[in-house]
């Protein structure tokens, strides 16, 4: 059995610079200001990373931050149910695709690994045509500032879920980033990852992931890598 915990942004769907307008419209409702959201780098990180990030910058304590996150959640769910669309949330090239057929596998269970929180991760792939419920459970950016912890979140609400165990090194990580890659190493997992962010396979390749695609659409060697990821050694694409 494997364990395939898919991150969202970059990978699964493209959603450009909607999700930093939904947050910047939902930080400015509930605490006043956005601080320097338009040119902080947000790849990679947990929403509650960002959210943290801007605002100690602006001067407010972590107890102020942290007493208020409950309203920001349900801001940021409003806010992403009127900006999250198929006109601005697209799913990655053979996404669809490669879903299709690891749902039709008995032997793998789809998660999410996201740094995007739990109320807007179902909104976002809804709005690319992506149907939430296939993934079992999920590890999300409103769990933790730091994406590694997210790892061991994950596999215990895939366990609470399925009732089913998986050890590290049967756990894949698909994502666009350093920040997935270094997630998948500090858990002791696989990853898989592909250029589809930010990050162009070069700079994604000095971090030495298990294998790198240009995108997921060549369905049968994505596959490969993620079922066989100990009969393939190469880095495939890029
Ligand atoms: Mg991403």
């Amino acid at each position: 059995m494997r364990l395939i915990l898919f991150d969202i942004d970059g990978t699964l769907v493209s959603s450009s610079r909607t999700g930093r307008k939904a947050l910047g419209q939902a930080l400015r409702e509930v605490f006043g200001t956005d601080g320097e959201l338009d040119t902080y780098e947000f790849a990679g990180k947990t929403d509650r990373r960002i959210v943290h990030d801007l605002l100690t910058a602006e001067g407010l304590s972590v107890s102020e931050i942290e007493a208020r996150l409950p309203e920001l959640d349900e801001r940021m769910a409003a806010v992403g149910r009127e900006l999250f669309t198929p006109d601005t949330v697209r799913p990655c090239p053979g996404v669809d695709l490669l879903l299709e057929a690891l749902r039709r596998r008995p032997d793998v269970v789809l998660a999410l690994l996201t740094g995007n929180i739990r109320h807007t991760a179902p909104l976002k792939l809804a709005a690319a045509g992506i149907d939430p419920t296939q993934f079992r459970a999920g590890a999300f950016g409103s769990d933790s500032l730091d994406r590694n912890e997210l790892f061991d979140i994950a596999i215990e609400r895939v366990r609470l879920s399925t009732g089913l165990h998986f050890p590290t090194d049967n756990v894949i990580i698909v994502g666009d980033t350093p920040a997935d890659i270094r997630c998948a190493r500090s858990g002791g997992g696989r990853v898989v990852a592909v250029a589809t962010g930010p990050y162009p396979a070069e700079a994604l390749n000095r971090h030495e992931p298990d294998f790198l695609f240009s995108d997921l659409s060549d369905t049968d060697s994505v596959l490969q890598a993620m079922l066989n990821p100990w009969a393939v050694s190469a880095v495939e694409g890029g």
